[in-house]
């Protein structure tokens, strides 16, 4: 078999990332499984590679006569999956997923980035107008009128490292806030990650709070994040020292020329337990002219981070929008509940993060070495549907 294909990607999860024992034991929880877990398993990772996100079209794959080229073993219906994810433990697939990242490092994935970030963030997904679930959060208009619920969660990604890779996400029901959500996830993530994997942590204005950069120096991880004007007394400080007051430097950065202001020694507010606090305000003009003004906060010190790297790092705050929720919802099928049940959602959540790291290390770090052609997901997509050999396109599933 020359090419890429999906019997290689297996190969691949296997023996360079080291999962091949993730997939024997992914964390089942049933009594007397019929169907082997790896089955199940491997078919929502590789289904969701190839863009099959719900339960009913991976029970259609598992039927196709493409089956034994996916490299699942037996066939199952739609609800053998929703049975299994709904008692799967996450934990063992949280704990694979890092492993995943930590040997895709020792391979040398990351090797021209000096800063390897973790960016957090919110959102919601999976409406539904169903009977609702302990994890749904009802979505009321201003006039408190119901329309349906949705499912939060918060992410957690690799970012500045030259692909964005998702590690690990957090439900927040009701009665739960995306902020604690995230402090659970950091904490999780750097413990499952080890403490010398990332370089630092990236939010937005929502983390410019004490708990928050408290959580990320426990870690022991200097934290990037927004300043907006839930800090009054900051903000005035810094306009009252940079307004009106010549750049002190201008950078150029692809087609933008970025004018930067840099200053370590602003007062901490009054809960937060740092010596002074470190802003950067930056005014970046695009070619077209449109100019963006920013500024953002940290403790990381001016010796081991020059403004142009605070720059780059509070930018690569957008990889988790772009590759992370805006490829995982429009792509990956983050949007879509396969099955309206708690664990099976955080379950599908999880190895739709897994398909995103596996499909992206294959991808951009694998397949890079030879002469394949491939460079995108729409490349490597068509032709895995190709070498199936499927008569049946990639749907919009
Ligand atoms: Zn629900």
């Amino acid at each position: 078999m020359k090419g890429p294909h999906v019997r290689q990607i297996q190969n691949y999860v296997c023996h360079c990332l080291g999962l091949k024992s993730y997939f024997q034991r992914p964390g089942d929880g049933r009594v007397h499984p019929h169907i082997p877990a790896r089955d199940l398993v491997w078919a929502v990772v590789i289904g969701h590679v190839l863009r099959v996100t719900s339960f009913l079209r991976l029970e259609w794959l598992a039927h196709s006569p493409a089956r034994a080229e996916l490299g699942i073993k037996s066939d199952f219906g739609d609800d053998a999956l929703a049975y299994c994810t709904a008692r799967m433990d996450p934990e063992t697939t949280r704990v694979a997923v890092a492993a995943a990242l930590r040997q895709a490092k020792r391979n040398k994935a990351f090797e021209n980035s000096r800063f390897i970030g973790l960016a957090l963030d919110g959102t919601g997904a999976g409406r539904t107008y169903k009977e609702p679930c302990p994890l749904c959060d009802p979505v009321k208009d201003a006039q408190g009128e119901g329309h349906g619920s949705l499912h939060h969660f918060v992410l957690i990604s690799v970012v500045g490292a030259g692909l964005t890779l998702p590690v690990d996400v957090e439900p927040y029901g009701p009665g739960d806030s995306e902020y604690a959500a995230a402090q659970r996830l950091l904490r999780r993530a750097v413990e499952h990650l080890g403490p010398r994997f990332a370089d630092y942590v990236v939010g937005d204005g929502e983390y410019a709070t004490a708990p928050f950069l408290h959580t990320s120096g426990e870690v022991a991880l200097p934290v990037v994040a927004r300043l907006k004007e839930n800090l009054p007394l900051l903000a005035a400080a810094v306009r009252a020292r940079f307004d009106g007051q010549p750049p002190q430097a201008v950078f150029q950065e692809g087609d933008d020329r970025v004018e930067v202001w840099d200053y370590d020694h602003f007062d901490a507010w009054e809960t937060l337990d740092w010596p002074e606090v470190r802003v950067l305000r930056y005014r970046q003009h695009k070619r077209d002219g449109t100019v963006i003004q920013a500024e953002w906060l940290t403790n990381f010190p001016i010796i081991k981070l020059g403004s142009l790297s605070f720059y780059r790092m509070a930018k690569s705050r957008w990889e988790i929008e772009n590759g992370g929720f805006n490829d995982g919802k429009n792509r990956y099928g983050m949007e879509h509940i396969c099955h309206h049940e708690p664990n099976s959602i955080l379950i599908v959540w999880l190895l739709i993060l897994l398909a995103l790291v596996i499909e992206r290390l294959y991808r951009l770090r694998y397949l890079h070495r030879g002469e394949h052609g491939i460079r995108s997901a729409m490349d490597l997509l068509t032709y895995l549907w190709l070498s199936l050999g499927s008569r049946s396109p990639p749907g919009t599933g």
